[in-house]
C-alpha cells in the first residue's frame, strides 16, 4: 500500500490530501478534504494530471518584444515540455488580440496556444520603445 500526499489546488484553502492506493488505478481512500472537489482533484492528479501552460513567444512589430500566451485549456502534465519546445522559434506578427490562435494543436494535444494580451502595431507614440526601434532598423 502506498500513501501519497497532495495539496488540493482547486481553491485557496489548499487542503492537505492523503491518498491510500495500491497503484494509480486502485485508490483505496482519500482524506483531508474539506469539500467533495478534493477527491475529484486527487483522482485526476494521480491518473491524468492536467495543467494550463503559460509562456511567451516572440512578437514582431509590436509595442513589446514578447507576447504572453497560454494553452486554451489544460493539457496533460507530460506534454508540458513538448509544448514549450514546440513554441520555440514561433514568431507572431502584431497586431494581436486576446484569444488569437498562435499555434494550433500544440504537441499533438488537440489544444491551441492563444494570446492572452492585446498588442498593437508600433505607432508613432511608441516609436522610442525598443521593439519599434528594432523594427525600424530591420526595415531600413
Ligand atoms: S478540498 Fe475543497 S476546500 Fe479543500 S482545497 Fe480542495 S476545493 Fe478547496
Amino acid at each position: 500500500m502506498e500513501i501519497k500526499n497532495l495539496i488540493c489546488i482547486t481553491c485557496p484553502v489548499g487542503c492537505r490530501l492523503e491518498i491510500e492506493m495500491e497503484d494509480e488505478n486502485n485508490i483505496r481512500s482519500i482524506s483531508g478534504n474539506k469539500c467533495p472537489k478534493g477527491p475529484i482533484y486527487a483522482r485526476e492528479e494521480i491518473t491524468n494530471p492536467l495543467r494550463i501552460v503559460t509562456t511567451t513567444v516572440e512578437l514582431i512589430g509590436g509595442d513589446e518584444p514578447r507576447l504572453s500566451v497560454k494553452t486554451q485549456r489544460e493539457i496533460p502534465k507530460g506534454k508540458i515540455f513538448a509544448s514549450i519546445k514546440a513554441l520555440k522559434g514561433v514568431k507572431v506578427q502584431a497586431p494581436v488580440r486576446v484569444g488569437d490562435i498562435v499555434l494550433k494543436n500544440v504537441a499533438g494535444t488537440d489544444v491551441d496556444i492563444v494570446a492572452t494580451t492585446n498588442s498593437e502595431l508600433c505607432q508613432t507614440t511608441s516609436l522610442f520603445a525598443q521593439p519599434c526601434i528594432d523594427l525600424y532598423q530591420n526595415n531600413r
